[in-house]
C-alpha cells in the first residue's frame, strides 16, 4: 500500500479493539500488516496498550513512531496548562505523521478499542484528515467487549444505553443515570470515588459492575460497591445493565457475580525484598479485604485504606488458618501472608489443614496460593548456584516433628549426597540442633564442604558468608538464617573485588566420560 512516486501516503486510523488481538477486525489486521509506518499513543516508559494488541504482527519492515505523552499521568481535570501541553503534542505527533506521510509511506495510527469514540486518534484526524487520503478502521469498543465479558445483555426493545464520561460533575452525573434504562461510564481512574456516590444517589448501586481491563490477561469483573478506589486504573469502566424487568437470567448473573464466595488466598511475599515479590501476589494483596500473617511479614505490605490487618504472633499457624476462614465465610477476601513460598514451612500447609478439619462449608470458599521466592532459592542466587544439582530442604525444628526424624532425613540426604537447605537452623530456644546436624554431615562429607550461611537476603541486614562445613558454628546462626550445603562435588572460586561464588556442577565426572557413557547407552 505504499504510494507511489510523488504520491502522498494513506492515513488510517485504525481501532484494534479492547486488548484481547482476537478482538481486532480482520481489515485492521490487514492494515497494520501493510503499512510501512504504525504510530501509537505510549506512556513515557514505553508501555502502550494498543501496541500490545498487535505486537506479534510488527516486524523489521515496519517503521514504529510511538507518540509518548507528555504528561506521565492522566490529568481528568483539564487545566489551562494541560490543555496547552497536550495542544503541542498533537501538533507535534501530526507533524512527525505528516512526515511520513509527505514522503509517500502509508501510516496506521492504532487506537484501543474504537477511534471515534473518546479516542485520542480524534485529534490527530482534526489534523490530518483534511490533508491527506484518510480511512478510519471501526474498532470492537470496550463497552460492548465489558458487556459481552459479563454475559449481561444491555438493552432491548424500546429501551436505551447512556454513555457517561466520570469527568463530568457528581450531581450532572446522578441526574443522568435516572433518564435512562442501561448505562456505561468510562474514564474513571481519580474519578472513581466521585461516579460510585453517583451511582449509589442515582439508586442503580445494586446493578452497577466494574470492569478493568476487559478482555485482557488481567482483567477484572467486581460489583462496583467492591472495588477499593485506590486500584482504580484508567483501563476500566462501570456497565449498568437495562433494568426495566430485567429477565431472572441477567439477574441472576449479577446476584452471581455480587454474590462471589469469600476467598482466602495465601501468598508469598518472597524473601524480603519488594522486587522478589511476585504480580499475582502483588495484586491480590490490593484486593484483599482483610491481611492475616506474623506481624512482621504483614509490616512489609503497604498499608491499604479500608483494609484490615490481622497481625498475630509467630506460632499460632492454625488460629491463624482458622481465621482466615471464619472472615471468608462473612464474604470476607482475606490474604494470609507468609515469608518466602507459602508452601515451604508456611502458612499454606496450617491452611490446608484447617480446610480439611474445619466444617464442610469452608471448601465451598474460594481458596488459592499463590507461590512466592523461597529463602533457599534467594540465598544460591547470591551465592552462585549451590543447589544447582539435585538438593532437598529440611527444617532443623523440632517443635512439629521429633529430633529423631531430623536426623535421620539429614543422614539419608548426606549420604546420598544431596545439597542440602537448612531452614529454622537456630532460634533463641533451641541452640544444639545445627551443631548437631555437622557432626551428622561430617559422618558423610568432607570438612571443606562449601557452606552458605545467608542472613536476611533481601531485607535491610542482609548478610552473606562461605565457609567450610568444619566451621559452622551454631553461633553464627541465626533464625533469619537459611544455611546451604554443598555436595561432594560443590567448588567455590574467587573473582575479583573480594566477590566469592559457591556453585553445583551439573555433571559428575569429567565431560568425556559423560560423553562415553551417552555413547555407551547408545550401543
Ligand atoms: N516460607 C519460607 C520459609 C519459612 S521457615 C520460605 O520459603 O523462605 C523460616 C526460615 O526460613 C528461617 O528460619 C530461615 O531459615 C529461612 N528464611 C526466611 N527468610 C529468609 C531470608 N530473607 N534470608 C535467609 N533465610 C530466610
Amino acid at each position: 500500500m505504499n504510494g507511489s512516486h510523488g504520491a502522498v501516503g494513506r492515513l488510517y486510523g485504525v481501532g484494534v479493539g479492547p486488548g484481547d488481538p482476537e478482538l481486532i477486525t480482520v481489515r485492521a489486521l490487514r492494515i497494520v500488516r501493510s503499512v510501512a509506518v504504525v504510530a501509537y499513543p505510549s506512556a513515557r516508559h514505553g508501555r502502550s496498550n494498543a501496541r500490545a494488541v498487535v505486537a506479534g504482527e510488527l516486524g523489521p519492515r515496519h517503521i514504529e513512531l510511538p507518540l509518548i505523552y507528555p504528561v506521565t499521568t492522566e490529568l481528568e481535570q483539564p487545566k489551562a496548562g494541560y490543555e496547552a501541553a497536550m495542544h503541542a503534542f498533537y501538533d507535534a505527533s501530526a507533524a512527525a505523521i505528516a512526515a511520513h506521510l509527505d514522503a509517500g509511506r502509508d501510516v496506521a495510527i492504532l487506537c484501543e478499542g474504537d477511534p471515534f469514540f473518546y479516542g485520542s486518534y480524534m485529534y490527530l484526524h482534526d489534523r490530518l484528515a483534511q490533508r491527506y487520503p484518510t480511512e478510519v478502521v471501526a474498532g470492537v469498543c470496550s463497552v460492548m467487549a465489558g458487556a459481552a465479558r459479563l454475559g449481561v445483555p444491555l438493552v432491548r426493545r424500546d429501551t436505551e444505553m447512556t454513555i457517561l464520561p466520570g469527568t463530568l460533575e457528581e450531581s450532572e452525573l446522578a441526574t443522568r443515570l435516572q433518564t435512562g434504562a442501561a448505562y456505561a461510564i468510562m474514564k474513571l481512574g481519580r474519578n472513581f470515588a466521585k461516579v460510585r456516590s453517583a451511582v449509589e444517589r442515582a439508586g442503580v448501586g445494586d446493578r452497577a459492575l466494574y470492569i478493568e481491563r476487559a478482555t485482557m490477561a488481567a482483567e477484572r469483573i467486581v460489583p462496583l460497591r467492591d472495588v477499593d478506589p485506590q486500584s482504580v486504573p484508567y483501563f476500566s469502566l462501570v456497565i449498568v445493565p437495562g433494568s426495566q424487568v430485567l429477565p431472572d437470567r441477567d439477574a441472576l448473573r449479577i446476584s452471581q457475580i455480587a454474590a462471589r464466595p469469600g476467598r482466602v488466598c495465601v501468598v508469598g511475599l518472597g524473601p524480603g525484598a519488594s522486587d522478589w515479590v511476585a504480580p499475582e501476589a502483588a495484586r491480590e494483596l490490593i484486593e484483599a479485604t482483610d491481611l492475616i500473617g506474623y506481624a512482621p511479614y504483614l509490616a512489609r505490605v503497604p498499608e491499604r485504606a479500608g483494609q484490615r490487618r490481622h497481625p498475630s504472633d509467630n506460632r499460632v499457624e492454625i488460629e491463624r488458618a482458622r481465621h482466615a476462614f471464619e472472615l471468608a465465610a462473612n464474604g470476607a477476601r482475606v490474604c494470609v501472608v507468609s515469608s518466602g513460598d507459602p508452601g515451604i514451612f508456611a502458612m499454606a500447609t496450617a491452611v490446608m489443614e484447617a480446610l480439611e478439619a474445619g466444617p464442610p462449608a469452608w471448601r465451598t470458599l474460594d481458596v488459592h496460593v499463590v507461590p512466592g521466592i523461597s529463602a533457599m532459592q534467594a540465598a544460591a542466587a547470591r551465592a552462585g548456584a549451590p543447589l544447582g544439582h539435585d538438593f532437598c530442604a529440611i527444617s532443623l525444628s523440632d517443635r512439629l516433628k521429633p529430633w529423631e526424624i531430623v536426623a535421620k532425613r539429614l543422614a539419608a540426604a548426606a549420604s546420598a549426597d544431596f545439597a542440602l537447605a537448612l531452614y529454622n537452623p537456630t532460634s533463641s530456644q533451641r541452640r544444639w540442633q545445627l551443631d548437631e546436624a555437622r557432626a551428622i554431615l561430617l559422618r558423610h562429607r568432607t570438612p571443606q564442604t562449601p557452606v552458605v550461611l545467608a542472613r536476611d537476603i533481601g531485607g535491610p541486614s542482609e548478610a552473606l558468608r562461605i565457609i567450610e562445613l568444619r566451621e559452622l558454628d551454631a553461633r553464627d546462626v541465626d533464625m533469619r538464617t537459611v544455611v546451604l550445603v554443598g555436595t561432594s562435588t560443590t567448588r567455590t572460586f574467587d573473582a575479583p573485588g573480594g566477590r566469592r561464588f559457591v556453585y553445583t556442577p551439573r555433571t559428575y565426572g569429567t565431560a568425556a566420560t559423560v560423553g562415553s557413557a551417552t555413547a555407551s547407552d547408545r550401543a
